[in-house]
């Protein structure tokens, strides 16, 4: 078949190295005119990307996203770690309480690969254009689709795309199946709407964060401190994360409320890295002596979770068009699973088109029942914590009392949604630095290994995470190890 894939980013990139790999041609169209900057350290300082600005900003890739590289496409493995990207195994740096390490067989999967997100694309568009059947054509924006109607089903089948290149000129360019890959901003919609197909059913709901990035370099013969994993934290009103990268160059976001004005002085670069100051897993990363910030502070807002459905009523909406990733379902970029599940979408569009070769109709099902197979549990858990931290958010804001010991009334019954934040934040939390059965199935889940609610449906950690719970009266506090509580940042904020 002749594939025309919208959008060069990561899901129209994976989509053209699975189709590619799969035997059929493949034409990427792609809005930005930017050519291949040489290497990607080059690419960090000076590739244009306007149509994906999220590249400017800390991207995890996650254990799910490295394994499906290594059984499908184990050259573009192989070609990101010779281009610096690193990987994290799970068992390397414990902290002492978890020492010592024993190995279980699951874990050689439970590996990250720790790289700057504009490597990640470098890398993968630079093996994609190199491959036999693909042709980029850059600086080409899609307007529309071209179709005609299905003599069975009536649907609109797509024939083709309608783009216009940089200059100006407009044109077709004919297709027997065309990839939606363009992103959070896919006007599909609207697409499919003008050549006479029903629009998707679309669900969104705000992410209620802003997001905010630096990026820093190590200095010449610095390492970087103690544990070179990722680092991420929640400390209710801010989560905060480091993101190890490739060529001595890291990462550090910070994502509050965006309702939280006091914060969000957090996006100016003085305040942020005062905040980083008091932040102890951050401190160190951030000495002057070892690090120094190498871009401006970068602010993004207005996230969304937000899916869109392309069967209805059991019925395809149209034939011979797919949208894959972010164009498809996106959701809160601080759970990191963007790009893991991009790739994921891509490969099984693939599959599905093999499988269903020549049946356009059971096709547009069966990619369907692959989305809300593979990506529905995460988007909707991404949904259902999203408000459970807006809610904590508000009541640090309100001045609520942060655990159920310092209710006002003990004897007054327990909210059970209050009960559930207190296992988490009393329980599950210190668990994961004390029991490495906790920690293993999180960093599971959190990869993507296993669903969402693997978690709650597992009798043993249930048992290990109450346990701690239990014994929570018994233990400090552990905030302060993390950050301080949001009187305090206001003060050192206030401050700067
Ligand atoms: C702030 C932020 C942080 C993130 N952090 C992480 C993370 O840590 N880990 C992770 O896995 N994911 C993360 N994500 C999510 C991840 O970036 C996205 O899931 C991923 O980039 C989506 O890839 P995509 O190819 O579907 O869309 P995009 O990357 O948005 O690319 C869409 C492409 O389509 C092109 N395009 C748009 N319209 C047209 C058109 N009409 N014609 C031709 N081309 C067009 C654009 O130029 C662009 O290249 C983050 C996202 C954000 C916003």
């Amino acid at each position: 078949m002749r594939a025309v894939v919208l959008g060069g980013s990561v899901s129209g990139l994976g989509a053209g190295l699975a189709l590619s790999r799969a035997g059929h041609d493949v034409v990427l169209v792609e809005q930005d005119a930017t050519p291949l900057p040489p290497d990607p350290v080059e690419a960090f300082f000076s590739w244009d990307r306007h149509g994906a600005p999220q590249v400017w900003h800390s991207h995890a890739f996650l254990a799910r996203l490295r394994n499906l590289l290594r059984e499908r496409a184990p050259d573009i493995l192989e070609a990101l770690l010779a281009a610096g990207a690193n990987e994290i195994r799970f068992g390397e740096n414990l902290p002492p309480e978890l020492q010592p390490y024993e190995p279980d067989p699951s874990d050689e999967d439970l590996v990250l690969l720790a790289c700057r997100r504009i490597t990640f694309e470098w890398v993968l568009r630079k093996q994609v254009l190199a491959l036999p059947h693909v042709a980029w054509h850059g600086g080409v924006s899609c307007r529309g689709l071209v179709a005609k109607p299905d003599p069975d089903s009536g649907l609109p089948t797509v024939t083709g795309v309608r783009v216009e290149t940089a200059d100006g000129a407009r044109k077709v360019l004919d297709a027997d199946v065309v990839v939606d890959a363009t992103g959070r901003r896919s006007a599909l919609p609207q697409w499919l709407e003008e050549i006479g197909a029903q629009a998707p059913e679309e669900e969104r709901e705000d992410c209620g964060i802003f997001y905010t990035s630096r990026f820093y370099r190590l200095r010449d013969g610095e390492r970087p401190p103690g544990a070179a994993a990722l680092v991420a934290m929640d400390l209710g009103y801010l989560k905060y994360a480091v993101f190890p990268g490739d060529a001595g160059i890291f990462s550090v976001t910070l994502a509050a409320s965006k309702d939280d004005a006091p914060l969000r002085r957090m996006m100016q670069p003085e305040s942020f890295e005062r905040a980083l100051a008091a932040l102890p897993p951050v401190q160190d990363w951030v000495q002057p002596a070892r690090s120094e910030p190498i871009t401006e502070v970068r602010n993004i807002a207005a996230l969304q979770n937000r899916r869109r459905r392309f069967v209805r009523d059991g019925r395809p909406l149209a034939l011979g068009v797919h949208a894959v990733g972010d164009a498809a379902v996106c959701q809160n970029p601080m759970y990191g699973r963007g790009c893991s599940l991009c790739m994921v979408h891509a490969w099984s569009l693939a599959d599905v088109l093999d499988e269903h070769a020549g049946d356009p109709y059971a096709a547009a099902l069966a990619f369907d029942a692959v989305t809300r197979r593979e990506l529905d549990p995460w988007y909707e858990a991404a949904v259902m914590s999203d408000r459970d931290a807006r809610e904590v958010a508000a009541a640090q804001r309100r001045g609520d009392p942060s655990s159920l010991d310092d209710k006002p009334d003990p004897s007054a019954p327990v909210d059970p949604r209050a009960f559930m934040r207190s296992v988490i934040q009393e329980g599950l939390f210190p668990a994961m630095t004390l029991d490495l059965v906790v920690l293993r199935a999180v960093v599971r889940a959190v990869n993507l290994l296993d669903p969402p609610q693997s978690l709650m449906g597992n009798p043993d950690v249930i048992g290990r995470v109450l346990a701690v719970w239990r014994d929570r009266e018994k233990r400090e506090r552990r905030q302060q190890e993390l950050g301080p509580q949001r009187d305090e940042m206001l003060r050192i904020l206030d401050a700067a």
